[in-house]
């Protein structure tokens, strides 16, 4: 008896690598820098100076929604004046741009971050130094009331991921200390940036100060700056991509206290951080990092946390403004229906059409992202060959379209449509958020045609080239053996005796005739109306029309490999193979000829197999 193989776990298998290289890299950070003991623990809040200067973690969380964790990642801290961009955020979209824009400024203060002074117009320099912060809870004060921290708190839990708590501790020490802050909230109201009572707007400022967060719960919420407001794990989209991208800007500027310029010269990653000891730091499209361990510089930024970001970026070159990409990457193909045409099974009539025009018809799968200079480069390679009457471009594998690639994406459509190209669109799921980016631009250039699958489209376009020029496409048609491919060069009496073991066989619209894994036990020729042939996974194989053969594999596999659905009503005739035997009897060179037909066919297959391989692996 045969043994079967042991079950494989975790420890008979050889993983390519144990740790992922990042993660490696994070672990080496936190070796290198535990060391490192200098600066001081916070403690004019008097509640801060009793955190545990050891204590030290690292996160790293993808745009992906995986998070590396090593070290104190778990240990829970107060937020303090990471809180800002975030509450900034939520300021813009509560109370609008506008009115948020009109008090508070954006321009590095050069004071420290509690300083109290406002700049030449009496607002705060920018929502990072206190003043600023506290105007933004003043903004929500008046728009929530009382509700006005509960509202903050969810908010940056939506950033996170998960319910925030507050410290109460440390809420209790700062609002009974935090007289300098005080000071400012009512130098802001006597400037009339708020028209709040100052305790309460001060009361939730120390609030929100004091929500407790940990190393990882950081990583997501800087994850979800970086990646336009969309939570990564969560994949809510937490606020408008126009606050997070501001809330970003202050953070590049003004978001390292007095060390903001040498921090974005020296590492240029939009971060904040807060003098509980966190940093977070947010490189958009890529990453979010998330640092925790108590002891500060001179500037109150956190001594291991900033070496962690530097290493981070020096060693990746991760640079924001250090980046290049290549448009010519977002091709993956390109071609017409000559060197690719449809699964659909043509007869020789439409089939002579479509050899002909077969330029009318270009296709251009694309991959990636839509950017402007992605779809720039696609609409002048677009414009560099002959014109043709259709173009599908296949968005399959497209995983993101920018704005600005989404308005010229429309924008070449229009000019596709003056000179009277039908522009066709694949792949894309219409719930899919790249839909919806660029149907709000093409909605409004009309009917633009989108079939979910490329084979389609491309069976679609050659329909209309085939009706363009003459052609029909009748379904209903009736075909008889002797026109039947597979069947050719067969003579009458050999004929005859092939009909005479046949049954006519009729179905219904989606009725299934063949089913994968079933004993192939016939073979079926199709005399009207069309089926298709797809693989178990859905994947579509051929549309055949009256006159073609289906399930001939019988002939040569004893199960079927694939299914077998009327698109409407049909008719076929079937020989079993026990009778298509009886016939190899009577007629074996006939049989013969049936096995060669069914050769050509095969290699028929397989060359346009091969092309479309050749088309996807030369580019
Ligand atoms: N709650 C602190 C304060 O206002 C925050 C300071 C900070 O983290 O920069 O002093």
């Amino acid at each position: 008896m045969k043994q079967s193989p042991p079950p494989v776990t975790a420890s008979t298998v050889n993983w390519i690598s144990a740790q992922p290289p990042l993660l490696r890299f994070l672990h080496a950070c936190y070796a290198d820098f535990l060391p490192e003991d200098g600066g001081t623990v916070a403690d004019y809040i008097p509640e801060l100076g009793k955190a545990d200067p050891a204590h030290f973690g690292i996160s790293l969380a993808t745009l992906d929604g995986h998070v590396y964790e090593v070290g104190d990642t778990k240990v829970p801290f107060t937020i303090q004046s990471m809180s800002k961009p975030f509450v900034f955020a939520l300021a813009l979209d509560t109370l609008g741009a506008e009115r948020v824009e009109s008090v508070i400024g954006v321009e590095p203060s050069g004071d420290p971050f509690n300083s109290i002074r406002l700049n030449a117009e009496n607002h705060p320099f920018n929502p990072m130094v206190n003043a600023g912060a506290i105007a933004c809870s003043g903004l929500i004060h008046t728009a929530k009331g009382d509700g006005a921290f509960e509202f903050i708190r969810q908010a940056l839990s939506r950033f996170a991921g998960r319910e925030l708590g507050v410290d109460e501790a440390v809420y209790a020490s700062e609002s009974a200390t935090g007289d300098r802050n005080r000071a400012i909230g009512y130098l802001l109201r006597t400037n009339g940036v708020i028209a709040e009572n100052v305790p309460d707007v001060l009361d939730v400022y120390f609030r929100q100060c004091a929500i407790l967060v940990t190393a990882r719960d950081i990583a997501v919420m800087a994850a979800t700056l970086a990646n336009r407001g969309i939570n990564p794990l969560t994949e809510q989209q937490v606020m408008t991509p126009y606050a997070i991208s501001r809330a970003l800007s202050v953070m590049t500027s003004s978001g390292m206290y007095d060390y903001a310029g040498e921090w974005i010269y020296r590492v240029g990653v939009p971060a904040k951080s807060g003098v509980g000891g966190g940093i977070l730091a947010a490189l958009p499209a890529r990453l979010g990092l998330g640092s925790y361990s108590p002891k500060l510089d001179k500037h109150g930024n956190s001594v291991r946390g900033i070496k962690v970001c530097e290493a981070l970026s020096a060693h990746y070159d991760l640079h924001m403004l250090n980046r290049s990409d290549d448009a010519r990457h977002s091709i993956i193909a390109d071609y017409n229906i000559g060197k690719n045409p449809s699964r659909r099974v043509r007869r020789p009539q439409e089939q002579e059409i479509l050899a002909k025009h077969f330029q009318e018809v270009r296709v251009i799968e694309l991959v990636g992202t839509l950017s402007l200079s992605n779809v720039d480069y696609v609409s002048r390679r677009l414009g560099g060959g002959p014109r043709p009457e259709f173009v599908i471009f296949d968005l399959r594998r497209v995983t993101a379209t920018t704005r600005a690639g989404a308005r010229l994406v429309a924008e070449a459509f229009q000019e596709l449509a003056a000179l009277g190209v039908t522009v066709i669109l694949s792949g894309i799921k219409r719930t899919s958020r790249e839909w919806t980016t660029i149907s709000e631009w093409t909605s409004r250039l009309g009917n633009i045609r989108d079939f979910y699958l490329l084979d389609t489209a491309i069976e679609w376009a050659e329909d209309q080239i085939v009706y363009r020029y003459g052609g029909s496409i009748d379904f209903v048609e009736t075909t008889e053996l002797s026109e039947q491919p597979l069947l050719a060069g067969l003579d009458e009496a050999a004929l005859g005796d092939f009909a005479a073991l046949c049954t006519v066989r009729t179905y219904q619209p989606h009725e299934t005739i063949i089913a994968a894994g079933d004993a192939a036990t016939s073979v079926f020729f199709l005399r009207s109306g069309v089926v298709h042939v797809t693989l178990p996974d859905g994947v579509r194989l051929a549309t055949l029309t009256a006159g073609m053969a289906f399930g001939e594999m019988a002939l040569l596999e004893p199960k079927r490999s694939a299914n077998v659905v009327a698109d409407m009503s049909a008719t076929a005739f079937e020989i079993t193979i026990a009778d298509f035997e009886r016939f190899r009897a009577q007629h074996p060179p006939a049989c013969e000829r049936i096995m060669r037909n069914l050769a050509q066919l095969l290699a028929d297959r397989l060359i346009v197999a091969n092309a479309k391989v050749d088309l996807l692996t030369s580019g």
